[in-house]
């Protein structure tokens, strides 16, 4: 007889471990417990030293689905004579804390939720150990039903008997509830009375036929919902919410694409939105949900009361955000009756509270596999594992579109959900709430800070005002690079091919289509795209036809020049070509996103955008079977400059001589592939590196990132793809934190040396 004290590190919590240990210790003929202390799971077992062997063994290689197990430990000790396996209370020891995200709903709960004989029978909030909300409904750890927003409802006789028997699939499954105990679904129209339970799923099925628009409370906040296949509906949905062009995502049931990639996507736990091309889809859809737009991001149900909803309504539904434009999405029932009620005609949601925000994830297939557009709800706060250490604990507090936050601490990042544009005074308010309750939650009192170096953003005002001793700023591509190292678990030196809309320079220019070498606390530019004057800011951004005046200047193609000018009209034309002659200062990018849309001008595809990367997208859409172009490529010196201007002026002559826009914008695309391979190979060879990172928000695009990595691969080196964290800003703070943990772990270094000398 052998005794062994065992720890479980990782996402171990909410995950459905402390059952699963205790069924497979039970059927070892073990004895001894399992309790949660603080983020980590203790087992103190005892038995036959065959069958301990076998326990420990099965913990870390076949843990339960959802649990991700960084490390197990085990320490032999005196045996004490246990006559049992049980589950001892949970005890809070303060460290490092780890939230299980939330879940969708199960295959298990699924049949009993349509299971007539069952007791939860059509009950929309239905859970298990294996699913049900999380991260969205804790208030405090470790992860036990009185640090959630359950702790209202009192569990009754039958609910508690399951809750407590370790046999059971719903054994400490802390959200679980019944029609008898649990919280109620409600139906409301303005200036009208409530109405409780399934009468409200009706009513609430019935407005949405009708054409309604119906506030629908979720997981992580409340979505805007109405009938995808009616035209009509969504017009209103548009026209209420403020939101001209930017695609809807779509709820629907049965399986819709043809990829499997996709299908996998969206089968996993987390359910997020996957953008599927038009062409992959069998859904139909009103064309004003997605206009202009090739791919449709789609969702399955993922929690109870949406299957009940697409089941009474048998159709897809829009299911948007809660909000107005780009605020936070909604979720106090307070707020969401403020904000929402000028929008929705009614409103269908329970008294179960939402504690923390959370939006639905976006992913998207890209060379092979699920790259995430958003990461949000069903992966925060799942932390990542990184292969090098910060020496004290960082914030970083990301850029300022597409805001996400993080803590590194030692060797795990916490990538914060989704908190949106900054410029909306809430969402601004959002992130510092945010920070505060993470760093509670966690226990970490982050000593330093990380930022970019843009002035304006206001994620960098929030960095000046943060109690911390130590800030350290971090140029936008840069922390693209590390961010995609980082996740692939490289600590060497990493060349990353950058191409975005815009980041601050470290020459005060605006960058966006650079090869950087990213090496220790540092980084040298290698090479990037020949720089253009940009002719208004946020202007420059929203009518492509500005930077496509800058780039025929400097191809100086003036039949083009002209063509241009007829299309916008004399009077708005001729300001900017002065600008972009010269004649006015203006500041000068190398943006690979600002190239995208001079393109889609020049070729005629879109001359103004209703939202940033607009014109790229449907570039990407239309590209087939392509012309063939060139970039000029300058060597002498470093860096290294990447002429556009030979194909710019051959898409001008293309478009002139009424060549398909389709394949001048295949041509465009594979010389963008080709030139990246040309480029990064003979950089990586002379700089002695094997690993390009692909990175920045223009790498969202499916169709650049498969060839460059293809062509990439051609080459001898091997191609980075972010897999975990978004190619995009979302994706930022992760790289900022990694390189002021660099930063930090060199000046300590330093000191070490200095000592020593
Ligand atoms: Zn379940
Ligand atoms: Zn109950
Ligand atoms: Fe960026």
């Amino acid at each position: 007889m052998e005794r062994l004290l065992v720890e479980v590190h990782g996402t171990v919590q909410g995950v459905g471990f402390r059952p699963y240990v205790y069924s497979l210790a039970t059927a070892l003929g073990l004895r001894g417990f399992a309790q949660n202390r603080g983020a980590h799971l203790f087992i103190d077992v005892e038995g036959e030293p065959d069958a301990l062997r076998a326990f420990v063994q099965t913990v870390a290689a076949k843990p339960p689905t959802h649990a991700v197990v960084d490390e197990v430990t085990s320490c032999p000790v005196s045996p004490a004579g246990w006559q049992i396996f049980s589950i001892a209370a949970s005890q809070d020891t303060q460290t490092d804390v780890q939230v299980s995200p939330d879940l969708a709903t199960c295959e298990a709960c699924l049949r009993e939720l349509f299971d007539p004989a069952d007791r939860r029978y059509r009950y929309p909030f239905i859970t298990c150990s294996q699913c049900g909300p999380r991260y969205t409904i804790v208030t405090g750890v470790p992860y036990d039903r009185p640090n959630t927003t359950m702790r209202a409802f009192v569990m009754c006789e039958e609910c508690r008997c399951e809750y407590e028997d370790p046999a059971d699939r719903r054994f400490h499954a802390q959200p679980i509830a019944c029609p008898t105990c649990g919280p109620v679904l409600k139906f409301q129209r303005a200036g009208r009375a409530t109405v409780d339970g399934a009468e409200a799923l009706d009513l609430a099925a019935r407005a949405l036929l009708a054409g309604e628009i119906v506030a629908v409370k979720g997981l992580g906040g409340y979505h805007l919902a109405c009938d995808a296949t009616d035209g009509a509906a969504v017009g209103r949905l548009r026209k209420r919410k403020g939101r001209d062009a930017k695609p809807f995502a779509v709820m629907a049931r049965s399986a819709f694409a043809r990829l499997p990639e996709a299908l996998s996507a969206l089968a996993s736990p987390a359910a997020p939105i996957v953008l599927v091309e038009r062409h992959a889809l069998r859904l139909p859809v009103a064309e004003t949900v997605a206009p202009d737009c090739p791919t449709l991001g789609v969702m399955r149900p993922y929690t109870p009361l949406h299957h009940l909803l697409l089941d009474a309504t048998s159709r897809p539904l829009v299911m948007t955000s809660g909000n107005i434009s780009d605020e936070p999405i909604a979720c106090d029932d307070t707020d969401a009756w403020r904000r929402l009620g000028s929008i929705a005609d009614a409103f269908l949601f329970h008294d179960r509270p939402i504690q923390s925000r959370c939006d639905d994830s976006v992913v998207r297939i890209v060379a092979g596999a699920a790259t995430p557009l958003r990461r949000s709800r069903g992966y925060a706060p799942a932390p990542l594992q990184l292969a090098e250490e910060a020496p004290s604990p960082v914030l970083a507090v990301g850029g300022h579109l597409k805001n996400t936050f993080c803590i590194h601490a030692g060797k795990h990042v916490w990538m914060s959900a989704h908190i949106g544009d900054l410029s909306s005074a809430a969402a601004y308010v959002s992130l510092g709430e945010s920070i505060a309750r993470a760093a509670t939650f966690l226990h970490v009192t982050p000593e330093v800070l990380a930022h970019d170096l843009h002035p304006g953003y206001l994620s960098t005002r929030l960095a000046e005002h943060y109690p911390v001793d130590r800030r350290i700023a971090v140029q936008h591509h840069h922390a693209h690079v590390l961010s995609c190292a980082a996740e692939h678990g490289l600590t060497g030196p990493v060349l990353g091919v950058v191409f975005d809309g815009s980041g601050l320079g470290s020459d005060g220019s605006i960058w966006g289509g650079e090869f950087l070498l990213a090496d220790g606390p540092g980084f040298r530019r290698l090479a990037h795209l020949s720089c253009v004057p940009l002719a208004g800011g946020e202007a420059a951004v929203r009518e492509p036809w500005r930077v496509a005046a800058a780039h025929l200047v400097a191809a100086r193609h003036e039949r083009m020049l002209e063509a241009l000018e007829r299309r916008i009209g004399r009077s708005r034309f001729r300001p900017v070509r002065r600008i972009v002659e010269g004649l006015v200062a203006a500041p000068r990018t190398s943006s690979v996103g600002r190239l995208f849309d001079a393109v889609a001008s020049i070729a005629g595809v879109r001359d103004v955008a209703a939202f940033e990367g607009q014109a790229a997208m449907q570039l990407e859409a239309i590209a087939s079977a392509g012309r063939r172009y060139e970039f000029a490529v300058n060597r002498s010196g470093m860096p290294w400059t990447i002429d556009p201007t030979p194909l710019v002026g051959a898409v001008a002559e293309d478009t002139l001589a009424g060549v398909d826009t389709g394949a001048i914008s295949g041509g465009f695309h594979d010389a963008l592939a080709t030139v990246v391979a040309d480029v990064a190979a003979g950089l990586a060879d002379m700089a002695g590196v094997r690993h390009v990172a692909l990175t920045g928000g223009v790498f969202q695009n499916a169709r650049l990132t498969t060839a460059a990595v293809d062509a990439l691969s051609r080459r001898g080196v091997v191609p980075l793809v972010h897999r975990r964290v978004p190619c995009n800003d979302g994706g930022l703070a992760l790289g900022q934190a990694v390189a002021a943990a660099r930063v930090l772990r060199h000046e300590q270094l330093r000191e070490e040396q200095t000592a020593c000398a």
